[in-house]
């Protein structure tokens, strides 16, 4: 890992001099001997920064065989899932050339400051050699400015116009917090992160993107995760602040699955806030008046971070609170094991009986009234199928769970919270505790899914024998 950090911080730091040095009358250089083929001499390599528009990389090389005709630049910004993308650069055919290829970072093409790029050349002469340059990093910084690195454990801070120990506060306060961190959401430790860090709030959005997925941190913190890039931008860091987009890093982390379902809003924001440090009482007074007026927005409603001021103020401390009382419930490790089970592909109301052996409603409703707060307004099953095996079943489920008034009496709760061809590693239950045609459904909301699996499938069955099946499946889709 440390031979990985370094990796990725050496050809940084030596580039580093050049992005903050007295640019443009200098700029980053190096020089290569070319081993592979020693008839294509690279003599250099450099790189100009024009922030917010494009990057100009040149390369200087020589042919002792015949003339150099071919230039290829490979770049790759650094992060997960990053692809490498190629070009030609312009150059003239000849035996010393200067090729100089851009790599756009305007409108369009956004990257986040402190994005490292990977880039080199491949060249090829009209005797048939080919060689490639030396892989060549770039942290795409506003040259502009006058850039400082701190690192503490994986945690490297880039930042410009703040006092020193400022940032060591910062850095000293979240890299104490990160094994706690990881433990809590389930991420690598080692990983490497990075926080570009700005004075002002101002500095800061001014290096935003225009739409972020992240527009509500801006909006709160001046800050937003770019977990794609490895990196998260802050502008008037604190404590807190530095510790929410950090968890989104972690977070992010922690779910790279490509069959991972979507995190709900309330969930990444919730551990968000939570890792901010102000407690479960904290939050809870923060929320104390909406939960005894009846205002708690519902879990299932908080997919999406809403788009009013009003309830953008109540979404994050709700979110924090609620995943306060989880993590109270379930233990450091809870949140983790509802991340590994939305990793495996699991939506969240089906993760957290994986996770947990209960129902998200029923915790939910547990932690209101943990807050005083009435149960839940109006029992909410948003997937019910109506069957006909299950004549006058309503059962002796919690409230939460109860069947919709509105299904009528010759329906039965179906669980389909399922992803429907999603792979799964593990049955979803082994027990059958009574037959769906012949006597009401077991109702207990930890044996819920066996019995619904089975209901679904002779449900079904017998609604194609008696052509109902047009019916159920416009039903089975309408959520
Ligand atoms: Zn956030």
């Amino acid at each position: 890992m440390l031979k990985r950090l370094l990796i990725s911080i050496l050809p940084v730091l030596a580039l580093f001099a050049a992005v903050v040095g007295h640019w443009p009358s200098r700029s980053a250089s190096a020089h290569y001997d070319a081993s592979p083929a020693p008839d294509i001499r690279v003599l250099q390599q450099s790189h100009r920064i024009f922030f917010g528009k494009e990057i100009l990389v040149t390369v200087k090389a020589q042919s002792d065989a015949g003339e150099i005709v071919g230039v290829t630049a490979r770049y790759r910004p650094r992060g997960p899932d990053r692809i490498s993308v190629y070009g030609y650069p312009s150059f003239t055919p000849g035996p010393a050339i200067t090729a100089t290829f851009n790599i756009k970072t305007g409108e369009g093409a956004y990257f986040p400051p402190g994005t490292d790029f990977d880039i080199y050349f491949e060249l090829s002469d009209s005797s048939g050699n080919v060689t490639q340059t030396d892989t060549q990093t770039i942290e795409y910084l506003d040259p502009a400015y006058k850039w400082k690195r701190m690192s503490r454990r994986t945690l490297t801070a880039v930042y410009h116009n703040m006092p020193d120990d400022r940032v060591a506060r910062l850095l000293d306060d979240a890299s104490e917090e990160l094994p706690h961190l990881a433990r809590f959401t389930g991420a690598p430790a080692d990983q490497p992160y990075k926080a570009v860090l700005f004075k002002t709030v101002s500095d800061a959005s001014s290096s935003f993107p225009r739409v972020s997925e992240a527009a509500t941190d801006r909006q709160f913190f001046a800050g937003f995760a770019q977990p794609e890039y490895g990196l998260f931008v802050l502008g008037a860091p604190e404590e807190g602040s530095f510790k929410h987009e950090l968890t989104h890093m972690l977070v992010e982390a922690a779910v790279t699955s490509p069959l991972a379902a979507q995190m709900p809003a309330w969930l990444n924001e919730g551990m968000a806030v939570w890792s901010e440090g102000d407690g479960l009482a904290s939050l809870n007074s923060r929320i104390g008046q909406a939960a005894r007026d009846g205002r708690l927005l519902r879990i299932r409603s908080m997919g999406t971070v809403p788009a009013t001021g009003p309830e953008i103020a109540l979404f994050y401390p709700e979110s924090g609170a609620f995943v306060g009382y989880l993590y109270a419930r379930f233990g450091p490790d809870g949140l983790a094991a509802l991340l590994r089970a939305m990793n495996e592909g699991r939506r969240v109301h089906d993760a957290t009986r994986q996770a947990w052996d209960v129902s998200l409603d029923d915790v939910e409703n547990d932690w209101r009234l943990s807050l005083g707060a009435a149960p839940l307004p109006t029992p909410r099953l948003t997937r019910v199928h109506a069957s006909p095996f299950a004549q006058g079943a309503t059962g002796t489920t919690p409230p939460a769970i109860l069947p919709s008034p509105t299904a009528g009496p010759a329906s039965a709760p179906v669980s389909t919270d399922l992803p429907i061809g999603t792979p799964r590693s593990a049955p979803m239950g082994t027990s059958i505790v009574s037959s769906p045609a012949s006597s009401a459904p077991p109702v207990d909301s930890s044996g819920f899914p066996a019995w619904a699996l089975v209901l679904a499938v002779v449900t079904t069955f017998a609604a194609a024998l008696t052509g109902r099946w047009a019916i159920l499946s416009r039903r089975g889709r309408g959520n």
